[in-house]
């Protein structure tokens, strides 16, 4: 089965707002063994709706739109549907209630521009969204599907992962695509190339490999006509690089460094704490992202001026005055003395030139010094 993806709204043409939803659909579509022809961005315009949706419509088996199903009158995404599919909308009293009893449970009376949603045509069903106002539309004809999300991500995800993905696992034919993503660092891409030598070229699976910021991604891509004889094809190669890299390895798919960090401290129980003078709290942030960090990171800190460094946690003066704010023996200074005040198991001391401006010769943007201490243990 083949697809098209229309991202609609004014703002997405305007670059005020980046289309985040086709690109998290596009991932959605190979597991299902739906293959991608285009993704389209449209404005809130009713001609150039209906001329998109024609053509999208004249390549591919299904069309998945965005945004749009709103109340006012430049949320025309129903409109265009009912004019592609040549039928008139007819408004439906029990999801007029609906809406009336959503905004009665938030104290406030519907305005009647909110009628249009409860609108739909014969080919059309309803995908109800308790996520918010906007239902969304699954039409069916001539063996074409539209469905039509709302565009807050936050209303679209859980719609498609809840109600559209399972619907459409029963109808594509296709073969389906899996992939397994496998995350390392330390290891050179040259040099994983030669110790995998052995699974590149191949077809099905095929692996990839990609640089990334944290480190080397290798992707096993396989394909078969259902899922588990797609993940059955592809647990050989997993398990050959698993093993000749395991070391190297801190994670699988959409595992973040952050993530994979805390487990470790999680699984071993282990408390963390921080001092940052770099990151400007980013690196704080990425761990308190993490659910369940409260058990792992103790305390944080962000300084930016020597003195400061000075007060706070008694870092010599000296120190920084010979060698600099940004430099080992400060670094190594930092994580000693916050390891005395904080007590936690690990102690991060992290200093450097973030940039983009403030770099000298000596010290360029992009130098920094990371200090770990665990137990009398200290790595700069
Ligand atoms: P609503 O009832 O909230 O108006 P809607 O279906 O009419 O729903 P839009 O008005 O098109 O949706 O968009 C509402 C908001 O959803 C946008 O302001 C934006 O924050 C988010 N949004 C819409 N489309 C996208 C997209 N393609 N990618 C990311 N965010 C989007
Ligand atoms: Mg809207």
């Amino acid at each position: 089965m083949k697809a098209d993806i229309l991202s609609i709204g004014h703002e997405l043409l305007m670059g005020e707002l980046t289309d985040s939803n086709a690109a998290w659909i596009a991932t959605r579509l190979p597991r299902l063994g739906i293959s991608l022809n285009q993704i389209s961005i449209v404005g809130d315009d009713i001609n150039r709706l209906v001329e998109t949706l024609s053509l999208a419509l004249s390549r591919s088996d299904i069309i998945i739109t965005t945004g749009g199903l709103g109340p006012t009158q430049d949320d025309l995404t129903r409109e265009a549907v009912a004019a592609v599919f040549q039928e008139i909308p007819k408004v439906q009293p029990e999801i007029v209630e609906q809406l009336e009893r959503y905004f009665e449970s938030r104290g406030q009376v519907m305005p009647q521009t909110n009628i249009k949603q409860a609108q739909l045509i014969p080919s059309a069903h309803f995908i109800p969204n308790k996520y918010g106002t906007a239902p969304g539309w699954w039409s069916e004809k001539n063996d074409k599907i539209i469905i039509n999300l709302p565009g807050p991500p936050g209303e679209m995800k859980p719609l498609w992962l809840e109600q559209i993905e399972p619907d459409l696992k029963q109808k594509a034919t296709g073969e389906i695509t899996v992939t397994r993503t496998i995350k390392t660092l330390g290891m050179s891409e040259g040099r994983i190339d030669e110790i995998l030598t052995e699974h590149f070229g191949q077809t099905n699976p095929y692996l990839g490999i990609y640089s990334k910021q944290d480190g080397i991604h290798l992707r096993i891509i396989s394909r078969a006509p259902n899922e588990s004889e797609a993940l059955q094809l592809l647990k050989p190669m997993e398990e050959s690089i698993t093993s000749q890299l395991l070391e190297y390895i801190w994670g699988y798919d959409t595992d973040t460094p952050a993530e994979s960090c805390g487990k470790l401290l999680t699984a071993q129980d282990l408390t963390v704490s921080l001092w940052d003078t770099c990151t400007g709290g980013m690196l704080a942030s990425s761990i308190t992202a993490i659910r369940g960090s409260s058990k792992i990171f103790t305390l944080g800190l962000i300084t930016y001026s020597n003195q400061s460094k000075i007060n706070i946690l008694k870092v010599e003066r000296n120190i920084i005055v010979k060698h600099g704010a940004v430099s080992y023996e400060t670094c190594l200074s930092m994580v000693k003395n916050l390891s005395l005040i904080s007590k936690t198991h690990i102690s991060v001391s992290i200093t450097g030139v973030a940039g983009p401006k403030g770099g000298t010769k000596r010290k360029p943007v992009g130098l920094v010094y990371i200090g770990v201490k665990k137990g009398k243990k200290i790595l700069i």
